[in-house]
């Protein structure tokens, strides 16, 4: 097993990963808000917890990954509004283009998706709880968490109370007990979502979603919670105070925030208007792995600035690397590889194995950083990936899963096959044809 270790932003520290069950590592990812199609900024953060979670599946026997989708909140209000559509119309409208995005980027779907509003009544229990434990406090039409009952806010950020104050922009409200509290639900007015509450009718917070969905399904205490370094303060910093305050657990043990996708040296985002989105960039012929590899050129906690060179140099590489596994086997994934990624997921370090591997090995590599979704013929054709090379990746990702005797991987691709009505037939040689049912 390689050796890992993560940069944890709690401790500031390089820390060896220890899991708290080397049977069944659980991981967290902050996901899109679903108000407009996803710009690449928004898909580095996705594809960055993609390699991750596949690197964990490699070393470990059972990943669970979790990564939710706030289908609730103010922008999305706004954007309805403008276009002069009903909000769930619209959250799920870009929840399928998120979904279509992120497919093209082979970015697998999570194992656990939580939609917000499908788990209000998770939410208004926590606040609840809180409330009785003597850290939050209702007024208003408003639940408020009490950021003084908490000793260790604070912890993530390490911020002291004058620099929170600036950093949260805190609204100075009349309800409010201490400028500090921060609201974990909210009074809607006639026209916006609302759900009855004991503080009336009303909408949650946007930070008390990931407390309450990840304690269901990854437990109070879990492996490692990923986000974008924008997510730090104050969503994570409130995350983990309303997590521990109400549960009196750890909640995750490694925090992991991925830098910034720039465009001249400024985040890429919605606000500034400097965004390209996933599809733009499809829409003009680039490949879906190329986009992923140009994403995955910078190691994931520097900035990466996106400009057309970092797009050319990743084709450059892929048509080098689909020429070399033409024909080619699927070896075994070196140990050099493993441990750069074991290496706080060293990614451009990992990859530079690629350039020098024998066919079999590369194809071994590539297909676990989520590359060679199609043959080299196909590749070269530039067609759309048709159903065919879909079945072909998983059919080469099952038989990597079986080297490494990931026999729950395995399964779950044969299962996932034949659920689309593919039966697998495995031969003695060890390759494996298909054939519709
Ligand atoms: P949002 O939909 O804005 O809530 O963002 C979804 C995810 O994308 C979050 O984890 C953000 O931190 C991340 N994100 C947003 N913009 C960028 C960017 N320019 N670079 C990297 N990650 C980003
Ligand atoms: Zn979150």
């Amino acid at each position: 097993m390689p050796k890992i270790t993560f940069y944890n932003t709690l401790t500031r520290n390089d820390d060896v990963f220890t899991p708290m069950d080397a049977e069944h590592v659980k991981i967290y990812a902050c996901g899109p808000t679903v108000y407009d199609r996803p710009h690449i900024g928004n898909a580095r953060s996705a594809v960055i917890y993609d390699v991750l979670v596949r690197f964990l599946r490699h070393v470990y026997p059972q990943v669970t990954y979790a990564r939710n989708i706030t289908d609730v909140d103010d922008k999305i209000n706004a954007a309805a509004k403008e276009r002069g559509i009903a909000i769930h119309d619209l959250t799920r409208e870009i929840t399928g283009y998120f979904h279509a995005d992120m497919d093209a980027l082979n970015v697998a779907r999570p194992d656990i998706e939580p939609r917000a509003t499908e788990h209000i009544g998770e939410m208004v229990g926590m606040i609840k709880t809180l409330i009785e434990k003597g850290h939050a406090y209702a007024a208003d039409g408003h639940a408020l968490f009490a950021v003084a009952s908490d000793p260790h806010y604070g912890c993530l950020s390490r911020r002291n109370r004058d620099e929170l104050i600036a950093g949260a922009r805190v609204e100075v409200a009349p309800y409010k007990k201490d400028p500090m509290d921060f609201v974990l639900w909210k009074p809607s007015a006639a026209d916006e979502p609302g759900w009855e509450s004991p503080w009336g009718r009303g909408r949650p917070g946007w930070h008390i979603e990931c407390s309450a969905m990840s304690v269901k399904y990854l437990g109070d205490t879990f492996d490692i919670h990923g986000g974008g370094a924008d997510l730090m303060f104050p969503h994570h910093e409130n995350e983990i105070a309303q997590t521990t305050c109400a549960t009196g657990g750890d909640f995750a043990k490694y925090w992991v925030h991925n830098g910034f996708l720039t465009i001249n040296g400024e985040k890429m985002s919605k606000s500034l208007g400097n965004f390209t989105t996933v599809k733009d960039l499809l829409d003009k012929g680039v490949k879906g792995e190329v986009i992923r590899l140009a994403l995955l050129s910078t190691h994931y906690r520097k900035p990466l600035d996106w400009n057309d060179k970092a797009i050319e140099d990743a084709e450059k590489t892929l048509n080098k690397f689909y020429r070399a596994i033409d024909g080619a086997e699927i070896g075994d994934v070196p140990e050099v590889f493993l441990n750069a990624l074991g290496n706080d997921i060293n990614v451009p370090e990992a990859i530079a194995q690629l350039h020098s591997a024998k066919p079999a090995e590369l194809r071994a590599m590539g297909l676990l950083l989520g590359f060679f979704g199609k043959t080299t013929a196909e590749w070269f054709k530039g067609d759309v990936a048709s159903d065919d090379d879909d079945i072909g990746l998983k059919i080469a990702e099952r038989i990597l899963a079986k080297k490494n005797k990931d026999w729950a991987a395995s399964d779950r691709i044969r299962d996932e096959l034949k659920a689309a009505g593919i039966v697998l037939e495995d031969k003695p040689d060890g390759t494996t044809d298909w054939r519709r049912a």
